[in-house]
């Protein structure tokens, strides 16, 4: 049984990746940062099901707390599928944008990324087999107003992505991003009300986080093996 872990599982499209990988037969480490209590419960529904699944929390800003947890994690082997999920944004017009909000962004999405993923390369690389997914942005490809730092946090990942995949390649891993558009969970929340939605994606509703969890499962499964460095968008065809 493969080992997966997701960042940001407590979250929207973390939930419903955990839920996809599980059903396709992973043990799924189920990540939080603050609300280790939702990322408990996707984990028991998940084993309610008859999956195996298990949650665990750290800041993923956090160098040192992150390795902790993720050396613990490796004493029971490597982990095979890794999902950089874990995100926020603090948007503001960049004229006014201050320096805590740049940082922070980019600091869990892109400092975030490192400091997860750094630590769970080596093993994976010696099992000759891996999957990692990361989650960017429609943002990060055409940028958006009022997201300056998170345009460049999630563009940085996608770069990310390509050279790491490079790197990989040779030993059976693949690194891809997903990118998508807007996404129905507590991220929009307030941020996009339903008429800018249809303003804005041809098909005019979001997404779902089930349609984003498909995708990523198909990336993570076998079947994906020759599809490596590419940025995917899933975004009702936004772009
Ligand atoms: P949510 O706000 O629902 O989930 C965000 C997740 O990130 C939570 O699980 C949260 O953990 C975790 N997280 C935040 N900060 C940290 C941190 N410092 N350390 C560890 N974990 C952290 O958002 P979504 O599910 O919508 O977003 C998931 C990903 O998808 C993000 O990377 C986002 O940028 C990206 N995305 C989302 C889009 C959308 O429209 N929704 C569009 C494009 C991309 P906790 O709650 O436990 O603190």
């Amino acid at each position: 049984m493969k080992r997966a872990l997701v960042t940001g599982g407590s979250g929207g499209i973390g939930a419903a990746i955990c839920r996809k990988l599980a059903a396709q037969g992973c043990e799924v480490l189920v990540h939080a940062n603050s609300q280790l209590d939702r990322a408990e419960a996707v984990a028991a529904e998940i084993r309610a099901t008859g999956g195996v699944a298990r949650a665990l929390a750290f800041d993923v800003t956090d160098a040192e707390a992150t390795k902790a947890a993720l050396e613990r994690e490796l004493e029971a082997g490597a982990i095979q599928v890794l999902v950089n999920n874990a995100g926020i944004h603090a948007d503001a017009v960049f004229a006014g944008m201050s320096q805590e909000k740049w940082a922070r962004v980019i600091d869990v999405s892109l400092n975030g990324f490192y400091n997860v993923t750094q630590p769970l390369t080596l093993p994976m690389l010696r099992t000759r087999w891996g999957r990692i997914v990361n989650i960017g942005s429609v943002a990060g490809i055409v940028g958006n107003r009022g997201q300056v730092n998170y345009a460049a946090a999630k563009g940085a990942l996608h770069a990310a992505t390509k050279a790491l995949a490079l790197e990989v390649a040779s030993r059976g891993v693949t690194v891809n991003a997903v990118a998508p558009g807007i996404i129905d969970t507590g991220m929009i929340e307030g941020v996009f009300d339903a008429e800018t939605i249809k303003r804005l994606v041809p098909m005019q509703r979001a997404g779902r986080p089930e349609e984003v969890a498909e995708l990523v499962g198909f990336l993570a499964s076998e079947a994906a093996g020759y599809l490596s460095g590419q940025v995917i968008s899933i975004n009702g065809a936004m772009i």
